[in-house]
């Protein structure tokens, strides 16, 4: 059975594409969705501010229906103030892991060494 081919199992030495870029990469360098650090990275830092987006959408329509429904007396302006303050961070945390989870399920953005002789930014700065 030695010197046989045809039984080897895949070694972490072989190579795989991720599946989001398309680059070969070690398998250890790849996840459990055989995506590789580079495409997380830059998928989590998108979701991370589109999730600012959708808090800052969400503590916005509060703070209207806060003014315009609940009309606040100046005792408690400071609680109101509060809990938009808790609706900006939730909002920005549900959000950044609903597009996180949106982008694992459909493909992500590109990691940035993806398309090679192409500039790109690094994702902070996109
Ligand atoms: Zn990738």
């Amino acid at each position: 059975m030695t010197g046989s081919k045809e039984f080897r199992l895949a070694g972490p030495e072989d190579g795989l594409p991720c599946t989001n870029c398309g680059m070969v990469r070690s398998r250890a360098d790849l996840d459990r969705l055989l995506w590789c650090q580079g495409c997380i990275d830059a998928s989590r830092a998108r979701a991370a501010r589109l999730g600012w987006g959708i808090g800052v959408v969400v503590a916005i329509l509060a703070a209207l229906w806060i003014w315009l429904f609940a009309a606040p007396t100046d005792l408690v302006w400071g609680g109101w103030a509060a809990s938009l303050v808790a609706l900006l961070w939730l909002g920005a945390r549900f959000g950044r892991e609903i597009t996180y989870g949106v982008y694992r399920a459909r493909g992500g953005p590109k990691a940035p060494d993806a398309l090679p002789g192409v500039e790109r930014p690094p994702p902070g700065l996109r």
